[in-house]
């Protein structure tokens, strides 16, 4: 957790971030976890996918827009992103009537609040959430609502159950690592919202959320039994193949199908875990990042991994 947060105090200097940026040594990395500048790009991969059976969702890489012009930007790409899934002959649309088990969509959207607008105000990023969920309901779309820093977790939570109640193909993420998860998943189980489960990827104080590993790893894995057999088609995101592994075993032995659940994972990481789960018959989603802001993003997945991490500083001093 201490190497994490180094990391990723490190990337947010601006003297890192444009090194990163503008250096060729690291293209091959970027190009690990984001699919492409553009959406053109991004669908590429998208299809490949879903042609081998999986699960996709796509992800439009920015935060935090701090106009309204910005955030009306990001809300068009959403809607193009669900107009450009409605035209894939590989689009499977979800069961309208629930958006849950027995038929999930194979492709849908994952976007972020702040994207929307909610630095502007509550009312304004959920008009713009608003006309993405309406659009994509037209042809059994869904839209998953990104969870992002503690300071956002409370108004996210709460703007998602409002849509929920009247647009039932929407859902959002709970982040293990956070001190309220055990309440959020208590309250918004019984709605039927679907949930998608993280470790949580965001620099915390220990107020907020648990700061060791240990623990973060505990209460993900008796959350993910809860949800295993209490949510609506949970969605289990994780690379860590031992959670992984006991959670497949405690469906097993408590009889949760395989259709009543799905495994999901980012664009470029553990491929051979995706691989492994998609042919033991489950459902595996990769979530696939695009757009020309990815650096935040990046930065996330490198402090996931110090290893990446290492990479880059022999580049920096191998000159
Ligand atoms: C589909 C999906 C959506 C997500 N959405 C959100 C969200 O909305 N909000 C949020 O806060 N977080 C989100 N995350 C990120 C999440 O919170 C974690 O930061 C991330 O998944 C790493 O945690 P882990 O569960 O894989 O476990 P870890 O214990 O971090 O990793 C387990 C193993 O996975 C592999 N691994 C993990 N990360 C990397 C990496 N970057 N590079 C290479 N190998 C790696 C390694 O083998 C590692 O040992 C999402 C993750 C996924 C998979």
């Amino acid at each position: 957790m201490l190497v994490r947060s180094l990391i990723l105090k490190t990337s947010a200097l601006p003297p890192v971030e444009r090194m990163v940026r503008h250096s060729r040594t690291f293209k091959p990395l970027v190009k690990r976890f984001i699919a492409g500048d553009t959406l053109d790009e991004a669908l590429v991969p998208t299809i490949e996918l879903l042609q081998r059976g999986f699960f996709v969702s796509l992800d439009y890489l920015g935060e935090n827009a701090t106009s309204a012009e910005e955030a009306n930007r990001a809300s068009a790409m959403y809607l193009s992103m669900v107009r450009r899934m409605f035209d894939l002959p590989e689009f499977k649309p979800g069961n309208p009537a629930t958006y849950s088990e027995g038929k999930p969509e194979n492709l849908n959207i994952s976007i972020k609040l702040t994207q929307c607008g909610l630095d502007i105000s509550d009312d304004f990023a959920y008009g713009n959430y608003l006309s993405v969920v309406e659009f994509a309901a037209e042809k059994g779309g869904f839209v998953r609502v990104d969870m992002e820093a503690s300071g956002y977790t409370d108004r996210t939570v709460k703007l998602v159950q409002k849509m929920h109640a009247t647009h039932p193909n929407t859902g959002t993420v709970l982040q293990s690592y956070l001190h309220r998860t055990d309440d959020d998943l208590n309250k918004l189980m019984p709605t039927g919202i679907r949930l998608r489960l993280v470790k949580g990827a965001y620099l915390e104080p220990p107020e907020v959320a648990f700061p060791d590993k240990f623990q973060v790893d505990e209460q993900y894995l008796k959350q993910a039994k809860l949800m295993l057999k209490e949510a609506t088609y949970p969605a289990i995101a994780t690379h860590d193949e031992g959670i992984i592994r006991d959670l497949n075993a405690f469906a097993e032995k408590e009889r949760v199908d395989k259709s009543k659940f799905e495994y999901q994972m980012l664009y470029g990481i553990r491929r051979d875990l995706q691989e492994s789960l998609r042919s033991e018959g489950y459902n595996v989603r990769v979530y696939i990042p695009f757009g020309d802001s990815w650096y935040p993003y990046f930065s996330r997945r490198l402090a996931e991994r110090p290893a990446n991490t290492l990479f880059i500083l022999k580049s920096m001093f191998r000159g």
